[in-house]
């Protein structure tokens, strides 16, 4: 009998599974049950799906969107996988087809939507066939406080009783303990038997920037990422209706999606997006759950979102094939007050919970240390060193004494009565005669231009981190007026020194996409330096396949294994096979044009280079 290391090699194309993945398999394969929390591009399915492979009988796979079972069918399909699924959105001759495979034995994983799944003729079926398990994938929908809870999976417990053999596999990526809780208790899994991994992501780079000219600093950011699909979270409709078509005119091929839009220009949307046909979605949260698609390169948010939670859970949808993307976010006062006009119309009982919320998340946007270690301390996980892989670690903030600037702020502040806001007091340090100012008669004041040697944005810096150290508080319900709190008398009075930290201009160089990530666990991220050309060419290659097998390009090979390709530059079958991600299906299928283009592409390269490094 094959081992689940040949299984994933043959059939996945991958040479060491992640740690975690080989306890789960081996446990599952012992007939016991499992709960497996692993974050988004964990590796959560090979979990579930080498077992399906390993044992006779057929798997069962229960997931709550149609999207997501139809992707996994196809990418489990394009590795000669027997998988069907059975869903609600079938024609009837497709779905009896399927029944009939089912019970001829051909299908080795079936994927059931809840609803097919409780359907009145489907127990008749379920005690027929030969269940080798049950996989429950995003089981976190179980639970009544988890954020998309599915009526339907509060009964996936009664198939326990119709299964009695089959060990249950419960996967999902979010580690809340209520929900854990749920989960355990609606599916009676054991408590011992759930597998944790950390949640840290360690391909995304993490940056943060001041939401000024967030037009001109996106499209900075886009000038080194042209080929490259993302998504850009936004507040309202209306800004990713405005930023794609801004993004349009500037040439990119962009579109919004949200939920004000009908079904099927969604899905339009959407599958034109898995295609690579459309690379830019400006969208709402609307958008998102359910997208498998693995060559998501960068991720930027418009706006703040509510909580550390929808951000990490948003940025997870980049580089789930496990190369480095960037991840950008946008972030300004503006959106603290938004987001705050949300909380008021919430109910009551939940206000003080969402506000902590935000006030951490706004942490995060503000941090003057590693923003990984703060987003996995958020998680429960305590590290001890910094990523090296956020820009905090990249340009560590510098200290300097800033009684000087803070006294000139905290002064202003004083001399308007506590009326102006933060950007007022900046206009007003650097003596502009703006309308506000003037309406006002703050020109007249003794703290009028007396800060000229600082910019408008060194002002707004250090005043906020003069409202971060408490010297300073923002009356959110008086129009956002500073108000000078105790701490700041002994500073206006000398006696008190303000360590502040520099400014730091926008450096424009900084929008390059990082090349390399830190090491992830499981191996060094390439194999060898790819080259930019033969990459570009296995892309486009890759995308006219696709399109001649109506499947999405990811389907065929990720990234990670076009990066590989052209790393390796493989000149016969057995090379072929040795690359990232080709197992022996993939191979017969798609080696022979791609080998083609690789001979044709070394051919015409100066001479010393065709050959790799090592024997051959
Ligand atoms: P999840 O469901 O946890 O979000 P997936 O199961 O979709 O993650 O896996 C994410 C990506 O990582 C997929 O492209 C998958 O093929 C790949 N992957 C999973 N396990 C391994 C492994 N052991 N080695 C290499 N790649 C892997
Ligand atoms: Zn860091």
């Amino acid at each position: 009998m094959d081992s689940p290391r040949d299984v994933l090699k043959r059939v996945f194309g991958y040479d060491s599974f992640h740690p975690l993945q080989e306890r789960v398999i081996r446990h599952v394969l012992e007939g016991k049950d499992a709960l497996v929390l692993m974050p988004t591009g964990g590796g959560k399915s090979l979990c579930f799906q080498i077992p399906a492979l390993l044992k006779s009988g057929m798997a069962l796979v229960v997931s709550p969107l149609l999207a997501l079972m139809r992707d996994q069918v196809e990418a489990l399909k394009a590795n000669g996988v027997a998988a069907a699924t059975l869903n609600s959105s079938q024609d009837p001759d497709e779905a009896a087809g399927t029944l009939k495979a089912v019970y001829r034995g051909e299908v080795k994983l079936l994927y059931l939507s809840p609803e097919r799944l409780f359907s009145e003729t489907m127990e008749v079926h379920l005690r027929e066939w030969p269940i080798s398990l049950v996989a429950v994938d995003e089981a976190h929908c179980i639970s009544f406080w988890g954020h998309d809870f599915r009526p339907e999976y509060t009964r996936l417990g009664e198939l326990r009783a119709l299964l009695p053999q089959a060990p249950f596999l419960a996967l999902t990526a979010t580690a809340d303990p209520v929900i854990r809780r749920d989960i355990l208790q609606g599916l009676a899994i054991p408590p011992e038997a759930v597998f944790q991994d950390s949640f840290d992501r360690p391909n995304l780079h993490l940056a943060v920037l001041p939401g000024r000219k967030r037009l001109e600093r996106l499209l900075d950011f886009l000038a080194h990422r042209r080929n490259q699909s993302g998504i850009v979270y936004c507040l309202s409709r209306a800004s990713t209706e405005d930023l794609a078509a801004k993004l349009n005119r500037q040439g990119f091929r962009a579109a919004a999606y949200h939920a004000g839009m009908d079904s099927p220009s969604r899905h339009r949307v959407q599958d034109s997006f898995l295609r690579d046909e459309i690379l830019i979605i400006c969208a709402t949260i609307a958008f998102g759950m359910g997208i498998d698609k693995s060559n998501v390169r960068w991720l930027a948010h418009w706006n703040l979102p509510k909580n550390l939670e929808s951000f990490y859970q948003e940025i997870g949808r980049a580089g789930r094939d496990g190369l480095p993307a960037s991840t950008l976010l946008f972030y300004s006062y503006g959106d603290i007050i938004n987001q705050k006009k949300f909380i008021e119309d919430a109910d009551p009982s939940r206000r003080e919970l969402l506000d902590a919320k935000l006030m951490r998340m706004k942490e995060y946007a503000e941090a003057r240390s590693c923003r990984r270690r703060i987003l996995l301390g958020y998680f429960g996980e305590n590290v001890d060193r910094d990523c090296g892989f956020c820009d905090v670690c990249e340009t560590p903030p510098e200290t300097f004494d800033g009684t000087l600037p803070a006294q000139k702020l905290l002064s202003a502040v004083y001399r308007t009565g506590e009326q102006a806001t933060l950007r007022q007091c900046a206009l007003i340090l650097r003596g502009v005669h703006a309308p506000d100012i003037l309406q006002t008669r703050w020109e007249r004041l003794k703290t009028f231009a007396v800060g000229r040697e600082l910019s408008y944005e060194e002002w707004m810096e250090y005043g906020t981190q003069l409202v971060n150290g408490g010297y300073l508080s923002v009356a959110f319900d008086q129009k956002s007026a500073l108000r000078l709190t105790p701490l700041a008398w002994p500073v206006l009075k000398g006696e008190k020194k303000v360590p502040l930290t520099r400014f730091q201009a926008y450096d424009k160089k900084k929008a390059a996409p990082p090349e390399t990530a830190p090491a992830v666990t499981g191996g060094p991220l390439f194999t060898a330096q790819a080259d930019p050309d033969l990459f570009e060419r296995l892309r486009v290659l890759r995308k006219k396949l696709a399109e001649e097998n109506n499947i999405p390009p990811f389907v065929i090979f990720s990234d990670r294994t076009l990066k590989d390709m052209a790393g390796r530059v493989p000149g016969t079958t057995g090379e072929f096979r040795q690359v990232y991600g080709v197992g022996e299906f993939k191979a017969q299928a798609y080696g022979p044009p791609f080998l083609r283009l690789i001979q044709e592409w070394s051919d015409r390269q100066p001479d010393g280079t065709q050959d790799p490094p090592g024997e051959r």
